[in-house]
C-alpha cells in the first residue's frame, strides 16, 4: 500500500524554462497523484507558471535559484 501520497498534499518541484530576462527557476507543484505518474508534465506551479517537473528533486530545493513566490506559497 502507497497511500503515503494521497493523504498528505505534496509538493515536487518543477524546472521552468529561461524567459527573456527571467533565468529559468525551480518552482512547487502540488500534486495529488502519485510523483511517478507525474514526472516530466508540464503543470502549472504554485506561482501560476507553467514548468516541467522532476520529481528526481525534492521540494524544498536546496538551491539558489528557486521561485520566491513558490517558497512562500508552498509555506
Ligand atoms: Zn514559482
Amino acid at each position: 500500500m502507497t497511500t503515503a501520497f494521497a493523504r498528505t498534499t505534496t509538493f515536487v518541484a518543477a524546472r521552468s524554462r529561461a524567459h527573456g530576462p527571467t533565468a529559468a527557476l525551480w518552482h512547487a507543484v502540488e500534486v495529488h497523484r502519485h510523483p511517478s505518474e507525474v514526472d516530466g508534465a508540464c503543470e502549472l506551479t504554485l506561482c501560476g507558471s507553467l514548468a516541467r517537473i522532476s520529481v528526481e528533486q525534492a521540494w524544498p530545493v536546496a538551491d539558489r535559484d528557486v521561485c520566491v513566490s513558490c517558497v512562500v506559497l508552498a509555506g
